[in-house]
């Protein structure tokens, strides 16, 4: 599949989809609280997608059995809703949702701290959200992917942090992920050249220690291989003649 560029109409409903994820994402936090289960967030998150007239396009996806991904600690990624699993006091709680509007899709992950976390753990949230920020510097038509990956990474790095390497931001669309491929840290290639038009999905994974992950049993949730903390954080973003704009986040 090639990179896809999208037409104003579509940029408009593109726009649309990421303001509601952006809504649906805003609407969980009152419940993101000690003693909720991950399956309880999946559920209510669910219904915010569905009475905002969208379909939840993680739901299915491979056979993914949950609207939402919401991993705790040492989970990167991808950790399924689960009765089982209980926020407790000082989680740190990933929650990666999209959505489809009219066809078109938004994905967008936030890292969340329940009550007091350790200095490092908030460290680290800060530094991976901002890891997205330093990116987006650069994403701008003209430039190059890499130049994106390169200063995700560098920021990153300065915090000796693990940036996961296993997995990768993308292209999205009338597709949840599309070409490129976005990695968080440097390429040998310089990537595909930015035009407006484009939308990606970029989402730096960082861990508090080694970068390596492992994948657990159920073939979904990715782990820390060596137990440390992770955060991620994603937006979808649309490139444009200017400053990127960031669909999933208007404020
Ligand atoms: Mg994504």
């Amino acid at each position: 599949m090639s990179v896809t560029i999208k037409t104003e109409h579509e940029i408009q409903l593109m726009r649309e989809s990421g303001h509601l994820l952006e809504k649906v994402h805003d609407g969980l936090i009152p419940y993101i609280k000690p003693g909720i289960t991950t399956k309880e967030l999946d559920h209510i998150g669910e219904e915010m997608i569905r009475s905002l007239g969208c379909i939840p396009n993680f739901l299915n996806y491979g056979g993914f059995p949950g609207s939402f991904c919401i991993s705790l600690n040492d989970e990167v990624v991808h950790g399924i809703p689960s009765e089982e699993k209980v926020i407790r006091d000082g989680d740190l709680v990933k929650i990666d949702a999209g959505l489809i509007y009219k066809g078109y899709h938004s994905d967008a992950a936030r890292t969340y701290a329940v009550g007091e976390v350790s200095q490092e753990a908030r460290q680290l949230m800060d530094v991976t959200r901002q890891s997205f920020f330093e990116g987006i510097k650069y994403a701008k038509a003209g430039n190059h992917l890499n130049d994106i990956s390169k200063a995700i990474g560098a920021y990153a790095a300065k915090y000796h942090y693990g940036i996961v390497r296993d997995l990768v931001g993308h292209g999205i669309g009338t597709h949840l992920h599309e070409d490129p491929q976005i990695p968080n840290f440097p390429q040998k290639r310089r990537g595909v050249k930015l035009i407006p038009g484009m939308t990606l999905a970029i989402e730096p994974m960082i861990n508090l220690g080694r970068p390596d992950v492992v994948w657990l049993d159920d073939e979904w949730t990715v782990v820390t291989m060596d137990g440390s903390l992770s955060a991620h954080y994603e937006n979808t973003i649309l490139i444009t003649d200017g400053e990127p704009e960031i669909l999933t986040l208007t404020k």
